[in-house]
C-alpha cells in the first residue's frame, strides 16, 4: 500500500508511522516526490488500511493494484533516475552503453573502451561469466575478465557493467562492477536476484527469453524488495516462432513498461536481432519507442570475436550510430547522456576571491536559477559544483575573469536563433579567458503553472519573447484568449510565477525551472520545432584550463583574426585552412568596436590529429593576419 503523508508531518510522526508499519512486518520505503512524500509498505501481511490512516501525519492510504508494488508507477509517479557512477539513466536522457560481448584480453578491451568512449558511450559492458548455450563454447575469463574490464573503465572514465550468473559471485563482483547485469536466462533465478538486490547497487535486468512483462516486473520487484532501488530494465528480444532474427525485439514493451513502472527501460538490439546489419536500425527503434538508452555490442575485430561476433558492430558503425541516436533524440524529447566532468579541487588551488561557496568549485552562468544555462552547467560538471547566477553576459565574463568563479558557461549558438553575438563580442574583449569545453542542451519548452491550475483557468502566459514565439502554434490552438506577456528570460518568468498568488498565470520555460521553483509542468514539449538546441562554451582563465581539458580528447579549436583591407585577404587564410585538409565548422564576422567597417572573424575548426600540422597552420595564419588569437581548444559535444 501507499501511505501518503501530510505536508506538515513532523519527523517524529514520520518515525512513528515507519515503526508501526515495520513492526507489522512490512518493508517500508520512503519516496519523496515533487508533490507529496509517501511511504511504500509492502509485504506478505495484510492489515486494515484504516488503522494506518488514523496515525498522526498520515493523509491517506491507497492500495496498490498490481502484483509488483515497489516497481509500480502507482507507488512512484516520477521517473526513477538510476545513477551509475556519474552516469544517469532515466528521465529524458538516452544513455549509450557499449562494449564487447565478452572481455577477451587486455588489448581487446582497452581498444574497444577507448573507441566507444570517444564515440559517445557513457558506460562500458563486457561479459566475464558467459552463460553459453553450449558447454564447449568460451565461458568467459571469470574474475580476470572483471579485472581487465575495471582497468578499461578506469582508464577511459566509464562505469562498467558485467553479467553475474551465480549468487556466490555477487560479493566478489561487487568489488569490480558499477552495475550488475542479470542476463535473460537468469531473470527468474530468484536466489540470484535476492543476493544482488541485497548489495543495494544498480542492476541491469534483462527480460527473460519468454517472460511476460508482468513476470519481468516481478523480477524487478525481487531486486527492490531485497534492497536496491537502482534497477534498469532491458528489453532484449523474446522467443517467438520467427527465425529470421535471433529473437524478436518487442519494441512495444518499452512504452507499455514505462506506463507500468517508474524504473527506466533500455533496449539491447544486439541480442534481440543477432545480426549486425539490424543493430543500428533497431537501436533507433528502441530510442524512438521512448527508451532511456541502448546497450550495444561493439568489437574491434568482430570476425575474430570469441562470442557474438556476427552481431557486434564495427567501431565505425558504432560512431555513426551514436550520431544518428543524437539526431533522433529531440524528436522524442530526449537528449544524449554524457559523462559530466569532475574537477578535483586539489588539482588547482582555489582562486583568490572565489566566493559563492566556501566548500565547492564555482561555475558562473547568465540567468536565474533553473535557466537552460544552469542545465548546461550541470551536464558539464559533477554535482558538487556550486553555481553563480549572473545578471548579464558581461557579469558572467567578469565573474570568471576576476576569479569569483572558476568556470563560466555561456551560450554561443542556437539552432533556431543562430549565433549569440554577445558571447563572441565579450570573448574578444577578454583575452585572459579561453574556451575549454562545449556543451549542448535541448531547449524544450513546457507550459508551467501553480500546482493544481488547469488549462481552462489560464489567463496570462509569461515567457521570453523567443519562448512565446517558439510555442505560438500551441498557444494559438490551446490558449487563444490568454494574454502573452514578454519576460526577460524563461526561468525568470517561472520565478515570477512562483512569487505571485495568481493561479490564472502560467509561464513557458524548461522543466528545471519548474522543479526549482516548485511549480508544475502542465504540458511538456510545446514548441513547434523540436530541433531546438543551444550550444554553450565553457570558459576559464588560462591557469584553470588544463584541468578541464585534460579529461577529454580535444577535437575542436576556435580562432579569431582580422585581416588587412585588400582583395582576397580572408580568402588567403581560408585557403591555408583548406590547404592543410582541416575541416572548418563555423565562420562568423563581427564589427570591431572603434574601427568602423572593420571585422573580426571567428572560426571553429576540427582539430587535426597531427599536432605539428596544427601548430604550423597557426603560425601561417598569425603571419598573414593583422590580429590573431587561438580562443581555445576543446572537445566537441560528443566526446
Ligand atoms: C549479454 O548481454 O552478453 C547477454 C548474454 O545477454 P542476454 O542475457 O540478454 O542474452
Ligand atoms: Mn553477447
Amino acid at each position: 500500500m501507499i501511505v501518503i503523508l501530510k505536508q506538515g508531518i513532523t519527523p517524529q510522526e514520520k518515525d512513528k508511522v515507519r515503526s508501526f508499519l515495520s513492526e507489522k512486518g512490512f518493508i517500508v520505503k520512503e519516496i519523496v516526490g515533487q508533490q507529496d512524500t509517501v511511504l511504500g509498505a509492502v509485504g506478505k501481511v495484510s492489515i486494515d488500511p484504516r488503522t494506518v490512516e488514523l496515525l498522526p501525519g498520515v493523509s491517506s492510504v491507497v492500495p496498490i493494484s498490481k502484483p509488483y508494488k515497489l516497481a509500480s508507477r502507482e507507488m512512484k509517479k516520477e521517473d526513477t533516475i538510476v545513477s551509475v557512477g556519474r552516469v544517469r539513466i532515466g528521465g529524458n536522457r538516452v544513455a549509450v552503453i557499449a562494449g564487447p560481448c565478452a572481455v577477451e584480453n587486455y588489448d581487446q578491451i582497452m581498444t574497444i573502451a577507448e573507441s566507444v568512449r570517444e564515440a559517445g558511450a557513457v558506460m562500458l559492458r563486457g561479459g566475464a561469466f558467459k552463460p553459453r548455450t553450449s558447454p564447449y563454447s568460451f565461458q568467459g575469463l571469470g574474475e580476470e575478465g572483471l579485472r581487465l574490464l575495471r582497468a578499461a573503465g578506469d582508464a577511459f572514465d566509464m562505469p562498467i557493467t558485467s553479467e553475474v550468473v551465480s549468487p556466490s559471485d555477487v560479493r566478489m563482483m561487487a568489488g569490480y562492477v558499477d552495475m550488475f547485469q542479470i542476463g535473460a536466462r537468469n531473470m527468474q533465478n530468484f536466489e540470484l536476484l535476492k543476493e544482488v538486490g541485497k548489495t543495494g547497487m544498480p542492476v541491469l535486468l534483462k527480460r527473460g527469453l519468454s517472460a511476460t512483462i508482468e513476470e519481468w516486473l516481478m523480477a524487478a520487484e525481487y531486486l527492490m524488495a531485497s534492497g536496491t532501488d537502482q534497477v534498469v530494465l532491458c528489453e532484449r528480444g523474446i522467443r517467438t516462432f520467427e527465425k529470421a532474427t535471433r529473437n524478436t525485439l518487442d519494441c512495444s514493451a518499452i512504452p507499455v513498461v514505462q506506463k507500468l513502472t517508474h524504473l527506466p527501460v533500455i533496449g539491447d538490439p544486439s541480442h534481440a536481432t543477432g545480426l549486425r546489419d539490424m543493430v543500428s536500425p533497431m537501436s533507433l527503434a528502441i530510442v524512438a519507442s521512448g527508451a532511456s538508452g541502448v546497450i550495444v555490442e561493439v568489437h574491434n575485430a568482430p570476425e575474430k570475436a570469441f562470442s557474438d561476433g556476427p552481431q557486434s558492430l564495427y567501431l565505425s558503425q558504432f560512431q555513426k550510430l551514436v550520431h544518428d541516436i543524437q539526431a533522433l533524440c529531440p524528436v522524442v524529447g530526449k537528449s544524449l547522456e554524457r559523462i559530466p566532468r569532475i574537477i578535483p579541487e586539489s588539482m588547482s588551488g582555489r582562486s583568490a576571491g572565489e566566493e559563492a561557496s566556501r566548500d565547492s568549485l564555482v561555475v558562473a552562468f547568465q540567468g536565474v536559477r533553473g535557466a537552460f544555462s544552469e542545465l548546461a552547467v550541470r551536464r558539464s560538471f559533477d554535482d558538487s559544483v556550486s553555481v553563480l547566477p549572473c545578471h548579464t553576459f558581461a557579469d558572467t565574463f567578469d565573474a570568471v575573469s576576476s576569479g569569483k568563479a572558476r568556470y563560466a558557461v555561456l551560450p554561443v549558438e542556437n539552432t533556431l536563433g543562430g549565433t549569440v553575438y554577445d558571447t563572441l563580442d565579450l570573448l574578444a574583449m577578454h583575452p585572459e579567458l579561453t574556451i575549454v569545453g562545449e556543451q549542448q542542451v535541448r531547449v524544450m519548452h513546457n507550459l508551467i503553472v501553480h500546482p493544481g491550475t488547469e488549462m481552462g483557468s489560464i489567463r496570462k502566459v509569461y515567457s521570453h519573447p523567443q519562448g512565446l514565439q517558439q510555442c505560438k502554434a500551441f498557444l494559438d490552438k490551446e490558449l487563444p484568449d490568454a494574454e502573452r506577456v514578454s519576460y526577460f528570460d524563461t526561468a525568470g518568468a517561472v520565478e515570477h510565477l512562483a512569487s505571485s498568488d495568481d493561479m490564472s498565470e502560467a509561464a513557458i520555460a524548461g522543466a528545471p525551472a519548474a522543479a526549482y521553483y516548485g511549480m508544475e509542468v502542465l504540458r511538456q514539449g510545446i514548441e513547434t520545432d523540436a530541433s531546438n538546441y543551444t550550444r554553450f562554451y565553457i570558459l576559464a582563465r588560462e591557469e584553470n584550463a588544463e584541468v578541464y581539458r585534460s579529461q577529454a580528447k580535444l577535437d575542436k579549436a576556435a580562432l579569431s583574426f582580422s585581416v588587412s583591407d585588400e582583395p582576397g585577404a580572408l580568402m588567403d587564410i581560408l585557403r591555408m585552412i583548406a590547404g592543410r585538409g582541416v575541416n572548418m565548422k563555423k565562420l562568423e564576422s563581427r564589427p570591431i568596436p572603434g574601427k568602423p567597417w572593420e571585422y573580426l572573424f571567428f572560426v571553429e575548426i576540427q582539430l587535426p590529429e597531427d599536432k605539428a600540422g596544427f601548430d604550423a597552420l597557426m603560425d601561417e595564419i598569425r603571419e598573414k593576419a593583422v590580429s590573431f588569437r587561438v580562443l581555445g581548444l576543446y572537445a566537441s559535444v560528443i566526446e
